[in-house]
């Protein structure tokens, strides 16, 4: 038995809470981990709360990211005592996750832990970080150079925001925040944003066209805001989409393709092949300043993961959450 969070949904209805697991519950795999450090994601807090249809079947262990060492092995790629990192896969989703002391994954969705972070640091980084890396690379690869122009950032306050303000602004990027939560100014200055703008003036219906304004864009948000964005980027700029905090629709016009040559790249971190994944995690550690991980995380148990998920939901938690599971 194992202490962790469980979802479950039957006849009682749906629900999670913190429980002694039976191991049978852990599904087939070649690693078996003991984690030590998971997570709470927007996906996290919405298959936690059963505000959104994260969970493929019954019973599961939510938690897409995790941490951990290696206590048993039948694949060559990882041995007894490696400590070992996973973001995404469907981990959480169709296969039991992180919030829990055990987990049995495939080995090939695992990549080392990175040498440069501790499991906490590699934690707070988790799915939103490395979605912001990638984000970021997807800039750098369309020639979005930090000499062209300003980059906006929306979601500014989130963990997918919160870290790709810190990699532009260590980049030398000059990044704008749009929050709904401009009273958090202080924190986003300190991440390294060189304006704060309210989220207000991105996020009802707008023009086809407006003034061109962004060179480059990381949104987590989509909806009107992502139009409004792709509206106002400068001829030959490039968008990067990850998020739907505001919505999944896209209500927009091809104006801004056709007319300013703007591309509109789509950022998936979860089923991304495991070369992406050692690219964004290597300059996550020669881009990221330690000092980051303080200002952007706080620590939590797997109790404490329960209310923190509905906090997350909505809209009340800064930045990113570590679950430290022992
Ligand atoms: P968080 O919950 O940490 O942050 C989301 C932020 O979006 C909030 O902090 C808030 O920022 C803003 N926001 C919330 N509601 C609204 C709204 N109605 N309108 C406009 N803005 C809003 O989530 P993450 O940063 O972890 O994830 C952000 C998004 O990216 C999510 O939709 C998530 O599902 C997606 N995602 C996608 C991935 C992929 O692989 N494509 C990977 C990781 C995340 P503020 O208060 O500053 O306005």
């Amino acid at each position: 038995m194992f202490q962790g969070i469980l979802i479950e949904k039957d006849e009682q209805g749906y629900r999670a809470a913190v429980k002694d697991i039976d191991e049978s519950v852990l599904p087939e795999g070649d690693v078996t981990i003991n984690v030590s450090h998971s997570t709470l994601n927007y996906k996290d807090a919405l298959a936690i709360t059963g505000k959104g249809r994260i969970i493929r079947s019954f019973p599961m262990v939510p938690g897409i990211d995790l941490v951990g060492t290696v206590e048993q092995s039948d694949s060559d790629k990882f041995k007894v005592g490696d400590q070992v990192l996973l973001n995404g896969f469907g981990v959480g989703e169709a296969h039991s996750g992180g919030l829990a002391q055990k987990a049995r994954l495939k080995s090939e969705w695992l990549i080392p832990l990175p040498k440069a972070f501790s499991p906490r640091q590699a934690m707070s980084i988790g799915t939103a970080g490395y979605t912001a890396m990638l984000c970021v690379l997807a800039l750098e690869k369309n020639g979005v150079t930090p000499d062209k122009g300003e980059i906006l950032v929306t979601g500014a306050n989130g963990g997918v925001g919160s870290f790709a303000i810190a990699i532009l602004a260590k980049l030398g990027y000059t990044v704008v925040a749009s929050t709904g939560r401009v009273n958090e100014a202080e924190y986003l200055k300190k991440l390294g944003a060189s304006e704060i703008i309210d989220r207000a003036t991105l996020s009802e219906p707008g023009r086809p066209l407006a003034k061109e304004r962004w060179t480059g864009a990381v949104d987590t948000v989509g909806s009107h805001t992502l139009a409004n964005v792709c509206a106002s980027t400068k001829y030959g700029g490039t968008v990067t989409a990850c998020g739907l905090a505001q919505g999944m629709d896209l209500p927009a016009s091809v104006a801004p393709f056709i007319l300013r040559g703007v591309t509109l790249t789509g950022i998936d971190s979860v089923m991304r092949p495991t070369a992406d994944r050692l690219e964004a995690w290597e300059r996550l550690a020669e881009v990221l300043d330690p000092s980051v991980f303080d200002d952007i995380s706080t620590e939590i148990s797997l109790t404490e993961a329960m209310t923190v998920a509905e906090d997350l939901i909505s809209g009340k938690v800064r930045g990113r959450v570590v679950v430290n599971i022992n």
